[in-house]
C-alpha cells in the first residue's frame, strides 16, 4: 500500500517540482506513509519543497513543508509547514489519490506564490497570535480579558514554578470575580495575583514578523505598539505600566481589519527598574500564548447569538425543567442569570435533574450557578436560595433589572400570584411561564407581557361549573390527580421523564429567545403533544385540547385570553 502511495507521490511530484527524490525513510516521522522531495521557483526564489502522505490519507491532507524562503509570509508557520487549505469541510475525491496530491501540492505553491509576492500580507493580521504565539516554546495562559474598551489594568494569576523559577502568569481577567472562575480550573498550586496592562489597538496595517524566524526584542514590540497607537494612547500606556510595575504582564488585543480580535501575552524578565517596554530594552520577552475565555470568543466559536450576551433573565424554579432551561440559555448565549429556588435537591429527583446525583441535597439555586459556572465561563449567575415573593418584597431581586422573568415552579398557584404581581408592576419586563404534563403526554410555554393574554386567562374562574380553576391549555381531562407519593406526604412527585423536561424546555428556550432578541412573538401560548400509550395505560383520561389540529398548538394571545380575566382583561383594569 505504503509502496504505490510512495509511487503516485513521486508521479505527481515530478509534474510540479524538479530534482523529486524520495524521502529518506528515516525522516518521514511517525504516521507518515510516503515522502518526497524536490526543488521549484517561486516568484524567482529556489525553495525546496517535501511533501508527506500521512496515514488517514486521502481524508487527512498531505503536508506540505517549504524551506529557503528569503522572509516570513503568511500561511506558513516557522518550521516551514504550508498551512493551505481550511482542512475543516474540505472534500477531496478519495478514489482520485493523485489528484488528491496534484491538488494539494498546487494550493501549498500558490500560497507561498502569493506570499512572496506580497498579495497576502493582510492575513498576517488575522493570524497575529499563530505568528507570534505560535512559537514551541510559547507557554500558554487562560485569558478571560473583554477585548473590546480601552488600555487598562488587567489583573494577571501567577503560578510560582517548581525549581526557582519564579513566578509565571497562567490567567488573566479583568476583575478578581472574573479571574476566580477561571482559577478554579486550574487545580492546587502556589498562587499569587498582581497588576498587568491590557492594550487593544487596531490593526491598520500588517505587520511582517521579523525574518528568519528571529523573535521580536521589546524594542521592536515598543515600536509596534508606538506605530498602532495615538499620541495619547502612549501616553496611557506609560502611566499604566508605571502603575502596574516594571516587571508587570502586558496582554495585547489585536484587531484585524476582518473584525477578529487575537490576543497575546507578553511577559518581561522580573528585574527591577523601568518596564522594558518602556525601555525598550533589546531583551527578547516571553511570549504566552493566550487560551480565550472572554465573551467575544466564546459567544461566536460556539454558535451563539451575541446579542443576547447582554441579556438579563429571572429563572424562578431550578428543578427538572428550570435545570435544563439555565443550560439551554447559557448555552445559547444569555449574558446573566439569576437563579431563585429555596428548596434543595431532593433524593427521589436527581434522574431527571441536570446536575444529576452528586447534587443530591445541595440548595438548587446555588449547586445550579457552580455548575453553570464551570460550564460557561462567560456566564454571569447568582443564586437566590429563598422563596421568590420574599426576595421580591425584601428586595434582594428588583423586577426591573431583567429583560426576561422565567417561571418553571411547577406549582400553579405560586405561578399565578405571580403573574398578578407582574402584571400590576410597571418596572417587570415580559414573562415565560412554562410546566409539564405527566406521563409523557405534553409540556407548554407561555410567554406573556402587556397586552391581552395573561397565564390567569388559561385558567376557569373558581365559580366554574365543571371544571373550576382548570388550566384549559392541558391535554389531560379535568379532575385528575397525578402525583405520586414515594414516602409518605414529602416524596409527592408528578411523573414525567427527562426526555419529557428536555422537550420542554427546548420549547421555552425557543420562545424565551425570541422574547430577548426583540423577534417577540407577542402574548403566545406553544405546547408539544406526546404519546398518551403510558397516560391512558394508567387509567388517565385525555382533554378536548389534546384533539386540537396543530395549528393550535400555538396560539396568539386574543386566541387564548379570557374577557373576564380579572389580571389582564377589562374585569381587571389591565390595558
Ligand atoms: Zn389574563
Amino acid at each position: 500500500m505504503s509502496g504505490t502511495i510512495q509511487y503516485v507521490l513521486e508521479q505527481v511530484a515530478r509534474e510540479q517540482l524538479e530534482a523529486v527524490e524520495p524521502l529518506d525513510p528515516s525522516r518521514l516521522g511517525p504516521g507518515i506513509l510516503a515522502g518526497a522531495t524536490g526543488r521549484v521557483a517561486v516568484a524567482g526564489h529556489g525553495l525546496e519543497v517535501t511533501v508527506r502522505v500521512p496515514r488517514g490519507f486521502p481524508a487527512d491532507l498531505p503536508h506540505v513543508e517549504v524551506s529557503g524562503l528569503p522572509f516570513r509570509i503568511p500561511h506558513v508557520a516557522r518550521d516551514g509547514d504550508v498551512c493551505f487549505a481550511v482542512r475543516q469541510g474540505l472534500v477531496v475525491d478519495r478514489r482520485d489519490p493523485a489528484g488528491v496530491l496534484r491538488q494539494a501540492l498546487a494550493s501549498a505553491l500558490e500560497t507561498v506564490e502569493a506570499g512572496l509576492e506580497r498579495r497576502n500580507l493582510a492575513d498576517f493580521a488575522e493570524e497575529f497570535g499563530a505568528y507570534w504565539g505560535g512559537a514551541p516554546e510559547a507557554r500558554v495562559a487562560c485569558s478571560a480579558v473583554e477585548p473590546e474598551g480601552g488600555p487598562r489594568v488587567i489583573i494577571a494569576l501567577e503560578r510560582g514554578e517548581r525549581e526557582g523559577g519564579g513566578f509565571v502568569p497562567v490567567a488573566f481577567a479583568d476583575d478578581k470575580a472574573r479571574l476566580e472562575v477561571v482559577a478554579r480550573r486550574l487545580g492546587a498550586g502556589e498562587w499569587r495575583s498582581r497588576l498587568a496592562v491590557y492594550v487593544p489597538m487596531a490593526l491598520h496595517d500588517a505587520p511582517t514578523p521579523p525574518p528568519g524566524g528571529a523573535a521580536w526584542t521589546f524594542k521592536d514590540w515598543r515600536a509596534f505598539l508606538h506605530g498602532h497607537l495615538h499620541r495619547r494612547g502612549r501616553k496611557r500606556l506609560g502611566k499604566l505600566l508605571r502603575k502596574a510595575g516594571a516587571d508587570a504582564p502586558v496582554v495585547l488585543g489585536v484587531l484585524s481589519a476582518g473584525g477578529t480580535w487575537t490576543l497575546l501575552g507578553l511577559k518581561p524578565p522580573s528585574r527591577s527598574g523601568v518596564h522594558p517596554l518602556l525601555g525598550g530594552s533589546s531583551e527578547v520577552p516571553a511570549v504566552l500564548g493566550l487560551e480565550r475565555w472572554d465573551r467575544t470568543y466564546l459567544l461566536p466559536r460556539g454558535g451563539a447569538d451575541g446579542r443576547l450576551g447582554r441579556r438579563r433573565v429571572l429563572l424562578v424554579g431550578c428543578g427538572a425543567l428550570g435545570g435544563q432551561l439555565a443550560v439551554l440559555l447559557a448555552a445559547s448565549g444569555v449574558g446573566s442569570l439569576t437563579l431563585v429556588d429555596p428548596d434543595r435537591l431532593s433524593n427521589d429527583n436527581t434522574f431527571r435533574h441536570v446536575l444529576g446525583r452528586s447534587a443530591a441535597g445541595r440548595p438548587k439555586a446555588e449547586a445550579l450557578k457552580h455548575d453553570l459556572e464551570q460550564r460557561f465561563p462567560y456566564l454571569e449567575v447568582s443564586a437566590v436560595a429563598e422563596d421568590v415573593r420574599r426576595a421580591l418584597d425584601d428586595g434582594h431581586v428588583h423586577l426591573g433589572g431583567f429583560d426576561l422573568v422565567v417561571l418553571a415552579t411547577g406549582e400553579p398557584s405560586l405561578e399565578l400570584e405571580l403573574n398578578e404581581r407582574l402584571r400590576r408592576s410597571p418596572a417587570a419586563p415580559p414573562a415565560l411561564f412554562t410546566w409539564l404534563e405527566p406521563l409523557g403526554v405534553g409540556g407548554h410555554a407561555l410567554l406573556t407581557g402587556r397586552g391581552e393574554g395573561c397565564f390567569e386567562c388559561l385558567f376557569n374562574p373558581p365559580d366554574h361549573e365543571e371544571a373550576p380553576l382548570f388550566n384549559r391549555a392541558s391535554f389531560a381531562a379535568p379532575g385528575q390527580r397525578f402525583t405520586r407519593e414515594l414516602a409518605g406526604c414529602g416524596g409527592a412527585f408528578t411523573p414525567f421523564s427527562y426526555l419529557d423536561a428536555a422537550r420542554t424546555a427546548e420549547l421555552a428556550a425557543r420562545l424565551a429567545l425570541q422574547s430577548l432578541t426583540g423577534a417577540t412573538p407577542g402574548n403566545r401560548l406553544v405546547s408539544w403533544r406526546g404519546d398518551p400509550g403510558a397516560f391512558l395505560g394508567a387509567g388517565f383520561r385525555l382533554s378536548e385540547r389534546w384533539g386540537t389540529p396543530p395549528e393550535g398548538l400555538s396560539l396568539g394571545g386574543c386566541e387564548f385570553r379570557r374577557p373576564d380575566c380579572p389580571v389582564c382583561g377589562a374585569a381587571g383594569g389591565g390595558s
